[in-house]
């Protein structure tokens, strides 16, 4: 398979087992999922089914036990660290329940960071960032420190920072989870629009019905195994 017919990114047989007051619990016992291009999927399943578990294997933040994940066709976890790093930096983007904002930073500064930790010039970090935030409607809460923003301003940070990058992927872990049930809509449209309008792949950990229904599709995780919904 070429680059360009590779599913975006691939699982196979992957499993993760964690030892636990010692004992060994293995959470994935041999998933396999093919997500494409433009896909949104919403990841469903009970509270320790393995869903944070996956979607950070999938971001290169946690390795599999055995199994592959594949990203365009070629195995990340073949790579080196620093490889993965750049992966991690360039072609994903994580937007977690908790946001995770650097709470001495403004909102611009946070949202910058990923750009100049890959030494995107201050200058040009800063217009990207600003011009992120004011599209998610933050353009007037830039010099804003994160303990100043309400819950949702905060998430908005979050995925600015996100994005700053241009990822082709979007990983989001129970992204409205914290939020109350109208700015948890709002984070929702972000989300959805991201998907429709600038065709970012989008995988979705969540609780929410709602959500898990407008997303292409679904998929549940229960005993360690993968179950397509929808
Ligand atoms: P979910 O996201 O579906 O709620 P998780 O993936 O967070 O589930 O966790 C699945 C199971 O794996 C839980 O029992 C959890 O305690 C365990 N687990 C996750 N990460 C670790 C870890 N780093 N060390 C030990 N156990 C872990």
């Amino acid at each position: 398979m070429t680059q360009e017919t590779a599913p975006i990114l691939a699982v196979e047989d992957l499993t993760r087992k964690f030892v636990k007051n010692g004992t060994v619990v293995e959470v994935l016992k041999g998933l396999n999922l093919t997500i494409r291009r433009g896909d949104s999927l919403a990841v469903v399943g009970l509270s320790g089914a393995g869903k944070s578990t996956l979607l950070n294997i999938l971001g290169a933040l946690d390795q599999p036990t055995t199994g592959r994940v594949l990203f365009k066709g070629a195995d990340i976890f073949q790579w080196n660290e620093r490889r993965r790093a750049i992966f991690r930096n360039r072609n994903i983007g994580f937007v977690f329940q908790s946001h995770h904002l650097l709470p001495e930073f403004t909102s611009l500064e946070n949202a910058m960071m990923p750009a100049l930790i890959q030494r995107m010039s201050p200058r040009r970090a800063g217009e990207k960032a600003a011009d992120l935030l004011t599209a998610l409607d933050l353009g007037d809460r830039l010099t804003h420190k994160p303990g100043e923003l309400s819950g949702g301003e905060q998430q908005r940070v979050a995925i600015a920072r996100a994005l700053i990058m241009d990822p082709e992927i979007l990983l989001a872990d129970e992204p409205t989870g914290n939020l109350d049930t109208e700015t948890g809509g709002k984070i929702q449209e972000i989300l959805l629009e991201l998907n429709g309008n600038r065709k970012i792949t989008l995988v979705i950990v969540t609780h929410n019905e709602k959500l898990a229904e407008r997303m292409t599709r679904s998929v549940g995780i229960k005993d360690g195994l993968l179950y397509e919904l929808r």
